[in-house]
């Protein structure tokens, strides 16, 4: 790691972490000389095919947008008409953090959402939204939409993935992935020997749109179509929406750069690590709870907005996300075990002279 000021504050999100070092050795790769524009480069060629082969789907198509949002509404436009309906749960990014992006780059589609223990759909939830309404006067329910890991940093195993597949397929849905979030969830379920074919394709996953940004990229998401079909306007709906990079090549050289050796994966683990290491330093102190165990990079802390207020006086920077008082604090591939122990540190300080 070079020498540099940096902030050990953060635990806002993932995403206000550099870029990795494996992405930044490759825009440098990547700036050497000219190539061609709009996609038509080798990285991009490459990128793609080395995202083919980690999906072991050498037929999936896989193009780079700038955004998450803008991935998740494209990708959802793919599959909907404007009178179409998104199933999703009710705290989704798609749902909550999007401005209604979705529904504008449907076109229309409405956005129904669906309530679920710890952030995840089940089965017989959605079952019930699907069922509510069948008549002409009521959205036709087009999409089913999970977030992976969810907005809670809970994961779905392959096999409940497959459940609410074969729910979305017996009512003519497709099913869309957010996974803004994907390779924490890879990487937690990777001692289950569950790969990522199996948390997508496999368990009838039609299109992922999968996170580069919060785990070390900048400015770029893949969206990959399992589904052929869905996929063949996006190169213009893509480009209508402004989200067609004419020097595409800084963004596809960032996934090689993370692609090549496995980095993404790595990087995503130690995030996770890093999660799970701070819930042990966290939990050690006393009159301190979690809201959930953490089971990717993400840690919910209980705590009274005295005492966050406190810690945010000492610089810390996090948010409050579960309810009033479950604060979310966010590892990223930069963490480091110094900056757990500033902050267990501090909020043991914090909460000794507070009442
Ligand atoms: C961050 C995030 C996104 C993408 O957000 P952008 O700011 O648009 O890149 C999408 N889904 C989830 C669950 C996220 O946390």
């Amino acid at each position: 790691m070079p020498e540099h000021p940096r902030s050990d504050h953060h635990f806002a999100s993932d995403n206000t972490a550099g870029i990795c070092p494996e992405a930044w050795a490759a825009l440098q790769r990547a700036n050497l000389g000219r190539e061609p524009s709009y996609g038509a480069d080798a990285w991009t060629q490459r990128a793609g095919d080395l995202i083919r082969g980690i999906f072991e789907r050498p037929d999936a198509e896989v193009f780079f947008v700038f955004n998450g949002t803008a991935a998740n509404a494209l990708a959802l436009a793919s599959a909907c008409q404007s009178y179409h309906g998104v199933i999703g749960h009710e705290i989704a990014h798609i749902m909550v953090d999007e401005c209604g992006a979705p529904g504008f780059f449907t076109g229309g589609a409405t956005l129904l959402p669906c309530p679920g223990e710890k952030a995840k759909l089940e089965p017989v939830a959605v079952e019930r939204v699907l069922t509510r309404r069948s008549d002409l006067h009521f959205p036709k329910a087009r999409v089913l939409s999970l977030t992976q890991s969810t907005e809670w940093g809970t994961v779905y195993r392959p096999e409940e993935i497959a459940a609410l597949s074969a729910l979305a397929r017996r009512h003519g849905l497709a099913v869309h992935m957010d996974g803004a979030r994907f390779a924490n969830a890879v990487a937690s379920l990777a001692g289950t020997g569950a790969t990522p074919a199996d948390l997508t394709w496999r368990a009838g996953v039609d299109v992922l749109c999968c996170g580069g940004t919060k785990n070390g990229l900048n400015s770029t998401e893949a969206v990959v179509f399992f589904h052929p079909g869905l996929a063949c306007d996006f190169a213009w709906r893509g480009k209508q929406a402004g989200q067609l990079a004419s020097k595409m090549r800084f963004a596809s050289a960032q996934w090689v750069g993370v692609l090549e050796d496995g980095a993404w994966l790595r990087h995503a683990a130690h995030a996770n690590r890093m999660a799970g290491r701070l819930a042990a330093l966290l939990r050690a102190i006393p009159g301190v709870s979690l809201c959930l165990e953490p089971e990717v990079n993400a840690v919910f802390v209980r705590l009274t907005q005295a005492v966050a207020a406190a810690l945010e006086a000492r610089g810390w920077h996090f948010h409050v996300f579960i309810g009033e008082d479950g604060y979310r604090l966010m590892c990223s591939w930069d963490t480091r075990e110094d900056d757990l122990q500033a902050f267990a540190h501090d909020l043991r300080a914090v909460l000794s002279t507070s009442p």
